[in-house]
């Protein structure tokens, strides 16, 4: 028996409560993992209101993890007591599916987010395959890479994914936890960056990270001003957006990558997708190969999160701050 300690929801939206679960037998796969840190991303938030209909209560949160391995399983070769690890949004996976077997464990049907239906990173202790363990490169603070292993990978992965080079002009659509970094990896691909913004206190900040343009949203006919202007465009943002006028705003053959989540259907005229040939795609988390190429490209490029700091017992405390979208600019809980 093996007793975890963390910080439960048991209903949609409420406060997170200390609550502990008996992780049983050690498996052949997996390994254990002491958490240090812990990001908070707006999927823990979706999670804990239940916007999506899916979550499982109780169940902890938390799936942006940095950790030492405690203990690994009698099958793990390729990670060892002592190693430092990061833990993003996926546990699990089949391993044997075209998916799992192509590098593309992200995109496998039997994929097993860390906290649906298991128990998260608000915690001090987590299981996970050894698969989904990704060594953390020294150079990387622990309270600052904990955000890479979500919200870096889910904007690094179709930034790489899509062909964005030097020659590209793109845009990172909400300056949060996400876009802080998208505008990083996408300066680190060479490309001419633009921030889209609602926040003009986000500006200075933005440029600093790597924006050589900022665009305040809150503008009237701000986004008129960029049609045609954008080869890809990436969305963060958790709200209904004027969607129609992001696809305008690029150029021929450009891509508008939806990985915020917002409320509603986007709706698009489909004339402003064929005429330019423009497409509209999403991406979810990444896989572990581009996890670890993510986190080699930060060690090498200087990228990380800028955080704000919580005890783990103040997890509410952080978790309301992202509600109001005060976070400058990820919410990291530490044990
Ligand atoms: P976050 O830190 O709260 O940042 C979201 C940003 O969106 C805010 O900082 C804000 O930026 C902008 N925003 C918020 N409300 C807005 C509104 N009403 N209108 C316009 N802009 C608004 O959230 P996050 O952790 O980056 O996550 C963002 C979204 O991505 C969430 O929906 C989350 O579930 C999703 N997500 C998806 C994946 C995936 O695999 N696809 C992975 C992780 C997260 P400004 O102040 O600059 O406007
Ligand atoms: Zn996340």
């Amino acid at each position: 028996m093996s007793e975890i300690h963390g910080l439960a929801v048991h209903a949609a939206g409420a406060h997170l409560l200390p609550y502990k679960y008996d992780a049983g037998e050690l498996q052949a796969n997996e390994v254990e993992i002491k958490i240090s840190h812990c990001g908070v991303c707006h999927s823990d938030i979706h999670l804990i209101d239940n916007d999506w209909g899916f979550s499982k209560y109780p169940f902890i949160p938390g799936h942006e993890i940095v950790g030492t391995v405690v203990a690994v399983g009698s099958g793990v070769v390729d990670r060892k007591t002592g190693d430092r690890v990061g833990v993003g949004w996926q546990a699990d996976s089949c391993g044997v599916c075209e998916w799992c077997r192509q590098g593309d464990e992200h995109l496998c049907a039997k994929s097993q987010p860390t906290c649906v239906g298991r128990n998260g990173g608000y915690a001090d202790r987590v299981r996970v395959n050894s698969r989904f363990a990704i060594p953390v490169p020294a150079v990387l603070e622990s309270e600052n890479v904990a955000p890479l292993l979500c919200a870096g990978i889910t904007v690094y992965s179709p930034l790489r994914n899509h062909g964005v080079r030097p020659s590209s002009r793109v845009g990172v659509i909400g300056i949060g936890g996400l876009g802080h970094l998208g505008l990083q990896f996408a300066k680190a691909f060479g490309a001419e960056v633009t921030a889209f913004s609602t926040s003009k206190d986000k500006e200075a900040e933005a440029r600093s990270l790597g924006a050589h343009h900022f665009l305040n949203t809150q503008d009237t006919g701000a986004l008129k001003k960029v049609a045609g202007s954008f080869d890809f465009l990436l969305s963060t943002v958790s709200a209904d957006q004027d969607w129609q006028g992001y696809v305008n705003a690029l150029r021929p053959k450009g891509m508008l990558c939806v990985v915020g989540v917002p409320p509603s259907p986007i709706q698009i005229q489909a004339f402003s997708l064929l005429g330019a040939q423009r497409s509209i795609s999403g991406s979810p988390t990444g896989s572990p190969r581009d996890l670890h190429e993510m986190l080699d490209v930060a060690a090498r490029h200087g990228v990380k999160a800028i955080t704000e700091r919580f005890a783990m017992s103040k997890a509410n405390d952080a978790v309301a701050k992202v509600k109001k979208n005060q976070v400058r600019y990820r919410a990291v809980l530490a044990n």
